[in-house]
């Protein structure tokens, strides 16, 4: 399989940003990177090949044809994946793209073991849940009632 592009979503798609990492679609978030006029976020897709992402048609319209843009016309997050899914041919199945990466910064989550959590998540949720996720790069823990009932209903709806 082709891999997917790499998204990079300006300011205004903080929201999108983080559902297309939960299905676990690789992006950029501009905010996350401290890059926020135009040029340093023209400049940033080009050295990375990142797609870049927008809801400012003046910046599409600078981005011209040497950086890939896609303008979101669209304010819904759910609309907005299915835009992308579609202009992709992205595929997200039953089981989403790929694992989940960290909504918080993109990194990879990794399973960990119930005790390395102990202390570090809300008593309660210890005692709930069985299994645990970890950001690879920032470090958050993850466990299914965190994110798994937002995400069952948005896919629904993007799928
Ligand atoms: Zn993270």
């Amino acid at each position: 399989m082709k891999k997917p592009p790499v998204f990079l979503c300006d300011l205004m798609l903080r929201r999108l940003a983080r559902w297309l990492r939960i299905l676990g679609i690789g992006c950029v978030y501009a905010g996350d990177e401290g890059i926020s006029d135009d040029d340093e976020i023209l400049k940033f897709c080009l050295k990375r090949g990142c797609v870049l992402l927008t809801r400012d048609e003046l910046l599409y319209r600078k981005a011209g044809s040497y950086v890939k843009t896609v303008l979101m016309d669209n304010e819904s997050p759910e609309r907005q994946v299915k835009a992308l899914t579609g202009k992709f041919g992205l595929k997200l199945g039953r089981k989403f793209l790929g694992p989940s990466l960290c909504p918080q910064c993109g990194g990879r989550l990794e399973r960990v073991g119930k005790p390395s959590v102990k202390g570090k998540v809300f008593p309660k949720v210890y005692e709930l849940n069985r299994s645990f996720n970890k950001c690879a790069d920032c470090g958050k823990i993850y466990w299914k009632g965190s994110h798994f009932p937002k995400l069952e209903s948005f896919h629904k709806k993007v799928a």
